[in-house]
């Protein structure tokens, strides 16, 4: 029988660290599948998608850019991603066979802040692109107090906290921080090859919270500014590990061992 197989999909698509992830998994439970890298173009996601949904081995797909959006057209949608964060990373098989998409990035950011209460407390956010409203979607959930916005763009930002059913304030990059006790870097400033993220972390309480959502550098600018200001830092790894977490339950039906997660973190990172 064919090896039973799952893979992610962009463009580019070289630079992914999924494959490493999932297969780190795979072998970690003796799971005989495979998990891949496909470079698929915009003008061939459609074809990719007719092309799969044929094929009995193929357990799925993790999506990233540019096809987030553009896959909500092509898969059904049976959760209702599309109204809310409006992009899905991962395209599954149900029960029947039947292929659907979700959104597992919104989870992943969630996991690490899981135990944290944050309920009715301020919250600050750089970013209003994809990654931002996956953030937004959890924040909802968490029902935290007013989300300060802060972006490049102002106006994009504008409109996206009530889409959320949030209150806040938007903002440009280069506003004071209000007294948040969570700060999210969803913004590619920080990233190799992009600039900086300069920001001035005294208005933040002393058990605020900095999550990063880069991982390429590691330890970016921002994590060390928090570090240095004796805050508590969550660095991009932890959503990029829980959101593959939760994709690779819906290809393969078992549960990663987490416990090995410094262990992953290490080949990640070496
Ligand atoms: P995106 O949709 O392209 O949004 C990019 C955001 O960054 C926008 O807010 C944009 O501002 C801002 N930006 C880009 N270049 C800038 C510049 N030169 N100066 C100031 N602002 C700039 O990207 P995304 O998919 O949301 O991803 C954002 C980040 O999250 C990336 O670093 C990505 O790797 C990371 N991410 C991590 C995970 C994880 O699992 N850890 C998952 C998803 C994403 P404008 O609105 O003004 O254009």
């Amino acid at each position: 029988m064919t090896q039973a197989y799952a893979e992610v999909i962009g463009d580019p698509i070289v630079h992914s660290k999924s494959p490493l992830i999932h297969r780190f998994w795979l072998d970690a439970l003796g799971i005989d599948a495979d998990y891949r890298a496909t470079h698929v173009r915009p003008d061939e996601l459609a074809g990719y998608f007719e092309s799969r949904r044929g094929d009995p081995a193929w357990r799925g797909c993790n999506i990233t850019v540019p096809h987030k959006e553009r896959a909500l057209d092509l898969v059904p949608d049976p959760g209702g991603v599309r109204a809310t964060i409006g992009a899905i990373n991962t395209v599954f098989r149900d029960q029947d066979g039947v292929i659907a998409g979700t959104n597992t990035d919104a989870a992943g950011f969630w996991t690490p802040i899981s135990a944290l209460d944050l309920k009715g407390r301020p919250v600050a956010m750089v970013g209003a692109g994809g990654a931002a409203r996956a953030v937004l979607f959890a924040l909802a959930r968490m029902e935290v107090g007013p989300v300060t916005i802060l972006n490049r763009t102002p106006l994009k930002a504008a409109g996206l906290l009530a889409s959320f059913g949030l209150k806040g304030h938007i903002a440009p990059l280069d506003a004071r921080l209000p007294a948040a006790a969570l700060l999210v870097n969803a913004s590619t400033l920080g990233m190799t090859g992009q600039p900086s993220l300069q920001l001035d972390l005294s208005p933040l309480p002393d058990d605020a919270i900095v999550y990063d959502l880069v991982y390429a550098p590691l330890q970016t600018g921002l994590l060390q500014a928090a570090e240095d200001r004796g805050l508590d830092a969550i660095d991009g790894l932890e959503m990029l590990i829980g959101q593959a977490a939760l994709a690779f339950e819906l290809f393969f039906g078992a549960e990663p061992p987490r416990d090995r997660d410094e262990e992953l973190r290490d080949r990640l990172t070496s």
